[in-house]
């Protein structure tokens, strides 16, 4: 595990950029697996790995109408520990820990910040705000990263949000299996397999297909064999995955080891990740060009995640081009034009 720049600096020839990156209070602290750290190719400066998780003076901007927490969870937070955005759906932060720090991350107001797991009587407090309100139908274990958790503090947190809600559809949120597969042990896997009845979905955070390693397979696929399906989030970054050939070959191979690629991520407006994100142009063109080529299995939903807690939006062009009084205009993937007329009857 490497856990400082000194430690970097014995490791990898640094350029002046992550040489010149400035720890303060708000910075997210560095660590980076042995295991993530041996997919990196030392050689290239610009490696798509390298750039997730080496930090660069570039996170020490800040950027006109970046905030800490553009999303307001805090303001949708009706406890420190769990953020009700969407009606039937909350989203519960197991601990702020996380086995690796993504130099993107999007939740840096909270993430690395040394608060550690949730105390029993956080978990307590969203329990019984679980059986107060029933239109609450999933909960995002979260964080942070829920497998840095123990596998008796996940059995535990598991069965008593079941007792509190026993038709909770459960998503374990979590970037383990891309940096540190061999958390996933068979006694990580047992403790969701006691729960035979709950429905749980593994929710991973691949980026580039260099991630999708044996290791990191295997791990996704002990999940998938106990009976959990896997979900891909990624999230657009600039010189790590911004093309469509990258993201097509990521897509592909995640449908080709089980895992449905579910949102492909713009960047939120989080203070010091202007360097990850990509023009909404680009985006939009690269989510065309994906359209073409992938499969419906394989195409992810590119979204926003609206400033202000605006929620997230689904972005693509619209194949739509009007309405005469033959029916609406639609522009085939091609460009080509096909009239669909509403019902007449
Ligand atoms: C993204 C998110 C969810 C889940 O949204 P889905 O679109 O259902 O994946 C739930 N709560 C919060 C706070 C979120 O940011
Ligand atoms: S694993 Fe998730 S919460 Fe942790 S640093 Fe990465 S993006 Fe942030």
């Amino acid at each position: 595990m490497i856990n400082s720049i000194e430690q970097l600096k014995e490791k990898l020839k640094l350029t002046e950029e992550e040489l010149s990156w400035k720890e303060s209070p708000q910075s997210l602290p560095v660590l980076i697996t042995d295991y993530y750290f041996s997919l990196l190719d030392p050689k290239d400066p610009n490696d798509a790995l390298r750039r997730q998780c080496v930090p660069t003076s570039a996170e020490n901007r800040e950027e006109s109408l970046e905030s800490s927490d553009p999303l307001a969870e805090v303001e949708h937070s009706p406890s420190k520990r769990f953020i009700h955005r969407y009606k039937n759906r909350i989203a519960l932060l197991t601990t702020d820990i996380c086995a690796q720090y993504c130099r993107h991350c999007f939740r840096r107001r909270f993430t690395g910040n040394f608060c550690g797991p949730l105390t029993e009587e956080d978990l307590k407090e969203c329990c019984s705000y679980l059986e107060k309100h029933t239109e609450v139908k999933e909960i995002l274990l979260t964080g942070g990263d829920v497998l840095t958790l123990s596998d008796s503090a996940i059995y535990h947190i598991v069965s008593s949000l079941r007792e509190a809600s026993p038709r909770l559809v459960i998503r374990i949120c979590t970037r383990m299996v891309a940096v540190q597969p061999q958390r996933i042990t068979d006694s990580l896997i047992s403790v969701f397999k006691s729960f035979p009845e709950a429905p749980f979905y593994l929710m991973t955070q691949f980026n580039h297909v260099r991630e999708l390693t044996d290791e990191a397979v295997k791990a996704v696929g002990k999940f998938i064999d106990a009976g959990i399906p896997a979900m891909n989030q990624s999230v657009l970054l600039r010189g790590v995955n911004d093309n469509a050939d990258d993201l097509e070959e990521l897509c592909n191979a995640l449908v080709f080891n089980r895992i449905k690629p579910y949102y492909l991520f713009q960047g939120d407006l989080v203070t010091g990740t202007g360097t990850f994100r990509v023009p909404l142009e680009r985006g939009l063109e690269i989510e065309k060009q994906l359209r073409e080529r992938l499969s419906g299995l394989a195409m992810p939903l590119y979204a926003a995640d609206l400033p202000d807690g605006g929620g997230k939006v689904p972005l693509c062009g619209s194949y739509i081009e009007g309405k005469d009084e033959n029916g609406w205009i639609f522009r085939t993937l091609d460009g080509q034009k096909r009239i669909y007329p509403d019902p007449q009857i």
